[in-house]
Parts: C-alpha cells; structure tokens; sequence
C-alpha cells in the first residue's frame, strides 16, 4: 500500500439534493471552504442535481418506445436549472458565459443521443449509460466553477479518467490497479497544487475509453474508490439526513441518528435498502482503513454517523436500525420429487444468474421440497420462463410440480451486532408482527447474525417498520 501523504487528504462526495438548488450548491461550497482549512488536500465528488438522472434516463426510455420528441422538454429544463446554478454562483459573467455553452452541448448531445435511440427503436446499456453520464458531467463543471468563484482553487474532473472499469454497462466493475494508478496520476498533481479537484460521481469509462456507470447511487461508490486509491485518511458522503438513522426517515417519522456503527452493521443496513450508503462503498474503505462518515449537508453541524471498523460494546441497542427493500416478488420453485436431489439450487439459481438477475434473499425449506427467493418485480417474468424452461423435463416427470410468484412483497431487516448474544431476539421480532397482524411470508438470517430478514406483504411495509422500529429503545 501507498504511504499516505503527509498532509491530510479528504475526499467528501455531495449528493444529488446537496447541489440540486442554488441554496443547497451555496451550502456545499461553504462546506469546501471550511473543510478546506484543516484538509489541504480535498478531493469532492459530486452527483448529478436531484432529479436529473432519472429524467435523462426517462427520456432515453421513451425516446426507444418511439416518441421523437422526448427529449425536448427534458432539454429544456436541463438548460433551465443548471442555466440558474450558473448564474447564481460564477460570479465572473465571461466565465459563465463559457460554462453555459459547455453545458448546451451537453444537452444537444444528450438530445442528439435520444434521437439516435429512437431512430434504432433501442437504448442498449451502453446507450444509457452515456445518457445518464450527462448529469454528472454538467453538474461537476458548475461545482468546480462555483468553488472557484468563491476565491477556494477548484478544477473540474471528468472520473472518466480515474475508474477505469469493465463493460458490464449500467453496473460496471472496476479494474483496481488500473483505478487507482489513474487516479493518482490525475488528481495527486491538482491536490500538490492546492486545488480542490471536483470529481464526477457514478461514471466510469473502460480501458477503450467508453463510458460506463457503476450503478444507481453509485457515486458513493465513486467517492470510496477515490479514497481508496489516493489514499485518503477519510470520506465524508453529505447527504440529506442527518447520517445513517435507525430508519428511513420517510417511512418513520421518529427515526434518529446512529452515532456509531461497525461496518459490518452498515453493510447490512446498506446492502439491505438503506439508501444512504450504497453497499458497494464499503469495502474499498474498509479495505484501505479509511475513516467513513455520513452527514448532512443542510445541518453540517451534526455530527451524523461514525463507521466504526469494529462493533463497539458501548451501544446499549441490541437492535440499532430496520431497513426495507421494496418492489420485489417472491419466486417458489417446488415440488416432491426435489427431495435430496442434488443440483436443484445449484441449477436454479445458475438459471436465474443467466437472466442478469440479482437474488437478493433465499431461504429453503428444511424439506428440501421448495426453494424461495426474491427478485425485482421487473424481472420475474424473465425468471420464471428461464426456470421454466431448465426445469422442463422435471416439470414434465412431475418430479418439479410449480413455479410461481407471489404478489408484491418487501424485504423488511432489523439489523444490529448485538442480535448475535441476545437469545429471544427473534422470538420478540416475530411477536411484535404478530400483534400488528402482519404476515410472515419467508424468513432468513445472516449468518453473521447481525441481521434478521423476513418477507412480508408489501401492503404491511408501514406497520411491519413502525412495529420493528418500537423495539428500539
Ligand atoms: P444522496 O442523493 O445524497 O446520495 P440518497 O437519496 O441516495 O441521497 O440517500 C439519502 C436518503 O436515504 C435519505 O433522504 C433517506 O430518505 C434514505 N434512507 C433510507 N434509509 C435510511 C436510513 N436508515 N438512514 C438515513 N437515510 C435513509
Ligand atoms: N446520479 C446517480 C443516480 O442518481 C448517481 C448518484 O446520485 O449517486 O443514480
Ligand atoms: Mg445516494
């Protein structure tokens, strides 16, 4: 491992609501500027502004379904809001009047590419993946340009040239060695000079230099990546709450911040659907023995959430967090003759594998008789006539007798490293949904112990959290 600088560096990522308005980018900047007085070298890796992602990539879709003008009203409030940030915060008119032109050929690309999309009457992932680029490229150049105004040295930095990754479009895996030689080459000589470099999240391009994205919400990912490969000493992800909470604020009303977490508790809580972290940011951190933090852009005073590398005795909660991941399906593949057979989950879930889906919970029957796992909604369709179809000749012995999705359901976790010396844990879980009255479709435990997972009805999710959320106190 690189020996670390010895002036301090700190890589701190901004999320989509921390540089969607003219208020939340003032805000940010005013964050570098502090941070910049005890940081010397400070990386910041921002997201596209709130919003934007989704409405390049909603237009990309409509744009293949043969509307050949759906780009146009997304172009338009593109140009509208970036156009605002531009003015507001780069106080040099020449200097705006260049930026804003950079930004125009962003969106006449982004329009451009939707036309081309249309025409074809297909948005490969490639495709999308250079559409959804956009956002992040626009946002980065005004960032950059707004802390640069504010009289902080700033370049901007395409990450294009840092995360170099495979082609696995629209969930791309990044090349280590390759990353972190980039990485350093590009930015070590900007922080040497003093300046902040402001880094697109999300993006990444392969070794030929095509763009890809590491996945939705992946500019978490991008920020541990970076730290990773510099080393930073930290990273802080500002975001929109005040840290990682004991749950999603939307759902509970009364969630509070966690203090302090292990990274095996976080991984849980991120891995399943905490949306604050993406878990895929935790490894390259834990990895390099980076200090993570998560706070609030807009209460910057919080001190917000702690990851600790080890669980720390001190919390008096056994439970800390409950999470939910929605949107899912509950696939049952069943039958008498699956008794002792050996093969059967291996080829299940190779057949699922081979539709590009990912399982994000399985838990089998102790009869060996079913085999039941969620998926995406989107993808159960695929799922089932894959297994369908690998299992035809069992189907047709009867040996297998169906294959078949529940209606929707959620993933609901409670999650917390005490879980493991408590006996009777589960026992007050599943009482606790029992007097709500919701129903428990499936059950499964990490065997770390750390975290319990069951199934419900996603017509319970508000009840089912609520009720877990009460066991914290
Ligand atoms: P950003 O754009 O800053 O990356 P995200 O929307 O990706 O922000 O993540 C922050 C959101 O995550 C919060 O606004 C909150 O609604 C949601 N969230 C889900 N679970 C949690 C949790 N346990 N703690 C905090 N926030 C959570
Ligand atoms: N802008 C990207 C997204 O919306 C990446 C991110 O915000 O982390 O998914
Ligand atoms: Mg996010």
């Amino acid at each position: 491992m690189k020996e670390r600088n010895p002036q301090k560096t700190l890589v701190m990522k901004f999320g989509g609501t921390s540089v969607g308005s003219v208020e939340a980018m003032k805000q940010a900047v005013d964050i570098v500027r502090q941070s910049k007085r005890s940081w010397p070298r400070l990386v910041v890796v921002t997201s596209a502004l709130s919003g934007v992602t989704n409405l390049l990539l909603d237009s990309a879709v409509r744009s293949a379904r043969g509307d050949k003008d759906a780009a146009l009203p997304a172009a338009e409030a593109l140009t509208a809001r970036h156009h605002e940030l531009i003015d507001s915060l780069v106080t040099d008119p020449a200097r705006g009047a260049l930026l804003k032109e950079e930004i125009d050929l962003l969106i006449a690309d982004f329009a451009s590419r939707c036309q081309a999309i249309c025409l074809l009457g297909e948005a490969t992932p490639r495709a999308l993946d250079a559409v959804a680029g956009m956002g992040e490229r626009m946002s980065v150049r005004i960032l950059a340009a707004a802390i640069d105004s504010a009289g902080i040295p700033a370049a901007s930095v395409d990450s294009t040239s840092l995360i170099v990754t495979d082609d696995c479009f629209q969930s791309a895996h990044p090349d280590i060695e390759a990353t972190t030689r980039q990485t350093r080459r590009v930015l070590e000589p900007l922080l040497n000079q003093g300046q902040v470099a402001v880094v697109t999240g999300f993006l990444g391009a392969t070794p030929s230099g095509v763009i890809t994205t590491l996945g939705r919400g992946g500019s978490d990912y991008s920020a541990a990546l970076i730290g990773a490969a510099l080393p930073a000493e930290e990273v802080w992800i500002w975001t929109d709450v005040d840290g990682v909470m004991t749950a999603d604020p939307r759902l509970v009303p009364g969630a509070r911040t966690i203090p302090e977490l292990s990274f095996r508790e976080i991984s849980e809580l991120a891995y399943f659907g905490a949306k604050v972290l993406h878990p895929k940011s935790i490894r390259p951190v834990i990895e390099a023995r980076i200090g993570l933090r998560v706070c609030n852009t807009f209460n910057p005073d919080h001190p917000g959430t702690r990851l600790l590398a080890e669980h720390s005795n001190q919390s008096q909660h056994v439970i800390k967090a409950v999470t939910a991941i929605r949107n899912l399906q509950l696939i049952t593949v069943e039958g008498r003759g699956m008794l002792g057979v050996p093969g059967v989950a291996a080829r299940t879930f190779g057949a699922v594998a081979a539709t590009g889906t990912s399982v994000p919970l399985i838990s089998q029957a102790s009869s060996e008789q079913s085999i039941c796992f969620a998926v995406p909604v989107e993808s159960t369709e695929k799922v089932i006539s894959a297994l369908k179809n690998t299992f035809a000749q069992e189907i047709a012995r009867r040996d297998i007798d169906s294959i078949w999705a529940t209606g929707e359901v959620v993933i609901v976790t409670v999650v917390g490293a005490g879980m493991r010396n408590t006996p009777g844990i589960a026992g007050r879980i599943f009482s606790v949904l029992g007097e709500n009255n919701v129903n428990v479709i499936a059950i499964a435990q990490g065997s770390s112990e750390v975290s319990i997972s069951m199934i419900i009805d996603a017509a319970d999710i508000h009840r089912a959290v609520q009720a877990l959320h009460a066991l914290i106190v």
